[in-house]
């Protein structure tokens, strides 16, 4: 057992210590792999909210992280990076066990979480700002400053590689920040308040609650004592999100949901493909914003490519996280029927199941490697987000229709093309409504690319140096020399 869960920290972080939950409340936490209780973890409410947020603004009044050297700042990120290699270990076992995904999927977590730190660590000391010329009778220059205390929402899918894409900037920018962990896997999110401790970030400069969305989170969200809110999860909690935003008038980011499309044509190499689609809709079990839940393959090339999808979807070793297979549980109970309804509607809408489609009788929350095929582009499965292992093959004869039908969701998160044409990779990428385009490799890119969505996939942009604009405010200082 770890040494987390064995000293009972699975507590909420606040203000530098190990607090338990209001009322010693408890949130269980299960192992989608087993579909059985895996530990649990104590449970923030409104009293233990008010003292985080008490802190994070003394922390930020006093200047803890603002008012520090930036270059101190950047290497006090650099030395959190350290510790959360330190926890790597303890913390993927947890993180596997409570969220289903591979072993590996999640020690890779905790590395990019670590990657995160170092690379805004390295930017902390150069966030310069401009100076405006206006004529000899005056100074006029830029500074960037934090907004305050920024409130974090974290999803599931990768709460600490997502936690950590935020907080690391937000830190860098001198930020006090308050993250609100995922009710379903909030422990090893928590475990990185640990690393936190170790690199001596300053107290109440980081709290982590762990609270349910509806309640904490809400909470969180609708308070005057927030200054930005960063929201990554899913579109209709983006938009109560907003609302409550709309009130307190707080700049807000938001990372929601994605129904993305690659673009296969018929020169594209389809060995390439076959690996970006098990890597693209089945990795973490397809439960990933940025998933190819669309797959819109050339006429020419359609019947190949759907029963090359079909026996790659058949042939994925199923299993617990623990045992590294290639395909792992979703979430929970609720999202395993939430993705079997939503199946259930593809055949009256035209489509044809072609591989999986219902759930693995086993133990835990398996869903099968679903091929769906012949799919409309108006059915419901092809345009929902379906957060699960299935994806939809669409033909199409022109590359005029091809972008109409990728551009034809409520979302615009990314987007892919598959061709060995290289005007055709740019001319197309072009038109793609979509904040990031993969060209014949999905997920191209890194902690280095800017990601963020269009449309109901939200606005403002993660990742990269771009990312770091999110979490300062620019203010103008002119000065008259006359007189
Ligand atoms: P969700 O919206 O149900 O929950 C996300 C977070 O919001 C959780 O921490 C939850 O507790 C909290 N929450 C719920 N209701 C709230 C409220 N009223 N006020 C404040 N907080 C509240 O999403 P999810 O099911 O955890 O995650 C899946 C969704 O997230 C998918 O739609 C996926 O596409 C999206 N997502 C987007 C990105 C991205 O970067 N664009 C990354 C990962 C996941």
């Amino acid at each position: 057992m770890s040494d987390f869960l064995r000293d009972g920290l699975a507590r909420n972080y606040v203000a530098g210590s190990w607090v338990e939950g209001d009322g010693g409340a408890r949130l269980a936490v299960e192992d989608p792999g087993t579909a059985q209780d895996f530990a649990d973890a104590a449970l923030a409410g409104e009293a233990t909210l008010a003292r985080a947020l008490e802190a994070a603004r003394a922390s930020f009044d006093r200047g803890d992280l603002a008012d520090m050297q930036p270059s101190a700042r950047g290497r006090l990120l650099l030395r959190v990076a350290r510790e959360i290699r330190a926890i790597k270990a303890e913390g993927a076992e947890i993180l596997c066990r409570e969220s289903g995904k591979t072993l590996d999927a999640a020690r890779d977590e905790f590395e990019e979480a670590a990657l995160y730190f170092e690379y805004y660590g390295g930017v902390a000391d150069k966030i310069e700002g401009k100076s405006i010329p206006l004529g000899p009778d005056y100074v006029d220059y830029t500074i960037y400053e934090p907004h305050g205390v920024s409130a974090q929402v974290v999803p599931w899918n990768f709460p600490v590689s997502i936690a950590a894409r935020s907080l690391a900037p937000s830190m860098a920018a001198g930020n006090a920040t308050i993250i609100k962990s995922p009710e379903l896997d909030p422990i090893a999110l928590a475990l990185l308040g640990k690393a936190l401790e170790r690199a001596e970030v300053p107290a109440g400069a980081v709290s982590i609650l762990n609270g349910i969305g509806g309640d904490l989170g809400a909470r969180l969200v609708a308070s005057s004592a927030v200054d930005q809110i960063v929201f990554t999860g899913s579109v209709p909690t983006g938009q109560a999100i907003l609302r409550a935003a709309a009130n307190t008038i707080i700049p807000s980011l938001m990372e929601l949901g994605g129904k993305s499309a690659a673009v296969v044509f018929a020169d594209a190499d389809l060995d390439e493909l076959m690996k970006s689609l098990q890597s693209g809709i089945f990795f973490n079990a397809g439960q990933v914003c940025s998933a190819m839940a669309r797959v819109l393959v050339h006429r020419s090339i359609y019947d190949e490519v759907v029963p090359r999808a079909v026996s790659l979807a058949d042939g994925l070793k199923v299993g617990h996280g623990m045992d590294n297979p290639e395909h792992t549980p979703v979430i929970s109970a609720t999202q395993l029927s939430r993705i079997e309804t939503l199946i259930s509607t593809a055949e009256q809408d035209g489509a044809r199941i072609a591989a999986g489609g219902r759930r693995l009788e086993c133990e835990g929350h398996f869903m099968a490697p679903t091929i769906l095929a012949d799919v409309s582009p108006n059915a419901r499965v092809a345009q929902e987000e379906i957060f699960g292992p299935v994806t939809c093959i669409t033909p199409f004869e022109t590359e005029a229709e091809a972008i109409a039908m990728a551009n034809g969701t409520e979302f615009g998160l990314v987007a892919g093309v598959f061709t060995r044409d290289l005007a055709r990779s740019h001319r197309v990428a072009r038109k793609l409504r979509a904040g990031q385009v993969f060209v014949n490799e999905w997920f191209a890119g890194g902690i280095s690319t800017p990601f963020g969505g269009i449309g109901k996939s939200g606005f403002g942009r993660e990742k990269g140096l771009e990312a770091l604009y999110n979490y300062v405010r620019t203010k103008n200082i002119a000065i008259s020399l006359k007189g």
